[in-house]
C-alpha cells in the first residue's frame, strides 16, 4: 500500500496546502525518522522555517506524525499508524542505526509492559533499540 501525503491530510480532515503535502511526501518516501533541521534541509528554499515548525506542531497535534525518542539534540519525528487528534498510539518499539544513524518505528512491536515500583504512575513510554539496520549488515 502506497501512502500518499494527499490521502494522510484528508484522513484526518486537514487543509491541503503546499508545505504540508511537501513535509508528508518526504516522511512518505524516506520512511525513516526525521527532525526539523532534516526537513529544512530539504523545503528551505520553497517554505519559511516557521512555516514548516507550524505545521509539524499541527501534525503533532492531530495524531499524523509522533515524536520518536533519540538521543540527538533535535527532536526526530515519524508518521504514525493510526492515530487521530485525540489519542496517540504509538507504543511500538524504535531502532536507531548506529552506522547511517537513522531512526525507524518498528511498527509491529510493542514495548514491553515494564512494572514500576509501587507509587510510580506511567504516562508514557518509549523504548529505543540500537543496532546496525537491515540495509547497512
Ligand atoms: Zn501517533
Ligand atoms: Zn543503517
Ligand atoms: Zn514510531
Amino acid at each position: 500500500v502506497v501512502i500518499k501525503a494527499v490521502d494522510i491530510l484528508s484522513n484526518h480532515n486537514l487543509k491541503h496546502t503546499g508545505c504540508r503535502v511537501a513535509i508528508l511526501d518526504m516522511f512518505c518516501k524516506r520512511k525513516v525518522a526525521l527532525s526539523q533541521p532534516d526537513i529544512e534541509a530539504e523545503l528551505d528554499k520553497e517554505f519559511d522555517r516557521v512555516t514548516i515548525y507550524r505545521n509539524l506542531s499541527t501534525f503533532l497535534q492531530k495524531g499524523v506524525i509522533h515524536k520518536v525518542p533519540d538521543d540527538a539534540n533535535a527532536s526526530k519525528y515519524a508518521l504514525c499508524d493510526n492515530c487521530d487528534e485525540h489519542e496517540h498510539s504509538d507504543s511500538h518499539v524504535h531502532f536507531k542505526c548506529c552506522v547511517c544513524q537513522t531512526t525507524q518505528c518498528i511498527d509491529h512491536v510493542d514495548i514491553p509492559e515494564v512494572k514500576l515500583p509501587e507509587g510510580f504512575i506511567p504516562e508514557k513510554t518509549s523504548f529505543l533499540i540500537e543496532g546496525t539496520c537491515k540495509s547497512c549488515r
